[in-house]
């Protein structure tokens, strides 16, 4: 691929395009644990498959290119290359947090990573000052998400990359909700982009995965050593669906986003929601900002119900929305974030952010857009 060649023309070719060997449109699955010698010394590129594998390498290359990146590298969920990520990190030093970061990666550095010495603080990283602020000498991370998960707040990429520079710091942008069709941290000045691929980019709720692309020579040596020796690899099978998920990210992307937009005007104008969080409005504190560093904005929305109506009423009415965890798949799926996915969250913590217990969360799916609307509306009158 050149440089000049568009983004959906990327999706389809970048990386490795198809099979060298036999002329084949897709790159082959690669099922092999280990590779043959031909003497002491000399194989083809390829010794052990935790260290190599072709079917794994041509995802990497073809992230790294969607990214705009130095290199990419594939792992076994988003977690373990967010753990990946968090073990550039030593005993003493801070990450700094998103105060409305995925739950799992909240669970992760607080009930796990904290027994390595590996702190980390919790900021509100939509406001800047606040970052530097709480930045001190041990702070060695800037870790966003930009929309959070749950609750839709958007950061500024390109400012906090400057805090982060001007620390000598590296900043980590999760991009999870944007997939790099709609938003390309390191063209704003992240170092380090990871993705749950499970999500936007395998697209099918059928596989797990994550992926990490890095913007830098020494970052790559350093992500490579830690991603052979710690194993936490994705296998060649799910390397291979997810380079076919994304082979269409564009097309489902745009039907998400024009879903989404449609549903949260329903939903804002429906007496049953308190509250929705959707970036595309424009009351959205983060508005602005998100136009300015995306192109898009994104199929999530969450909403809160008005007291008066009964969420288990309402959920129970959700037939063709899978109610359920994960979000990014071609179905609709709703959940509920203050059990599900950040319910490793003290409740405490969880309702100062917002995410409170009738917090509900949608990811628009690229259904018909009347059935989904059709069916929250018979949802809300069940639920009255
Ligand atoms: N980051 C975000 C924004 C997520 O929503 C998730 C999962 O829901 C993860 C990371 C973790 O990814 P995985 O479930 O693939 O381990």
């Amino acid at each position: 691929m050149t440089k000049s060649h568009h983004f959906q023309s990327k999706l389809i070719h970048a990386g490795v395009d198809g099979d060298p060997y036999t002329g084949a449109v897709n790159v082959p699955i690669y099922q092999t644990s280990t590779y043959r010698f031909s003497d002491l010394h000399t194989h083809k590129g390829y010794d052990y498959s935790r260290a190599g594998n072709p079917t794994r390498e041509a995802l990497e290359k073809l992230i790294a290119e969607l990214e705009g990146g130095h290199s990419g590298y594939a792992f076994a969920s988003g977690m373990a290359a967010i753990a990946a990520v968090f073990t550039l990190f030593k005993s003493g030093d801070e990450i700094l947090i998103s105060d409305n970061v995925y739950g799992g990666t909240y669970r992760l550095l607080n009930q796990v990573l904290v027994h390595q010495g590996i702190g980390f603080k919790v900021v509100d990283t939509s406001n800047r000052q606040a970052i530097s602020d709480a930045i001190t000498p041990q702070v060695k991370a800037i870790f966003i998400e930009t929309p959070t998960n749950p609750l839709m707040s958007i950061s500024d990429i390109q400012k906090i990359a400057e805090i982060a520079k001007e620390k000598d710091i590296p900043l980590i942008v999760d991009n999870t909700f944007m997939t790099p069709y709609l938003q390309n941290p390191l063209d704003l000045g992240a170092d380090i982009v990871v993705h749950s691929a499970t999500k936007y980019l395998g697209g099918h709720s059928d596989l797990i995965a994550g992926l990490v692309v890095v913007n830098s020579d020494d970052l790559a040596n350093r992500l490579y050593l830690i991603q052979k020796s710690t194993g936490g690899i994705l296998n060649p099978f799910d390397a291979w669906l997810l380079i076919r998920g994304i082979k269409t990210l564009a097309l489902r992307m745009d039907r998400h986003q024009e879903n989404a937009g449609r549903i949260a005007d329903f939903l804002a104008a429906h007496p049953a929601v308190e509250k929705v969080y959707y970036p595309g409005f424009t009351t959205h504190p983060g508005h602005m900002v998100q136009k300015s560093q995306a192109r898009g904005f994104g199929g999530m929305i969450s909403f809160v119900l008005n007291k008066a109506y009964d969420i288990e009423a309402f959920v129970k009415h959700m037939h063709l929305i899978t109610f359920g965890e994960s979000l990014g798949g071609v179905e609709s799926l709703m959940s509920h974030p203050a059990t599900m996915t950040h319910g490793a969250i003290p409740k405490e913590i969880r309702e100062k952010v917002g995410i409170v217990d009738n917090l509900l969360r949608l990811s628009v799916g690229i259904e018909d857009v009347e059935d989904l609307i059709a069916e929250l509306d018979r949802g809300f009158e069940g639920a009255r």
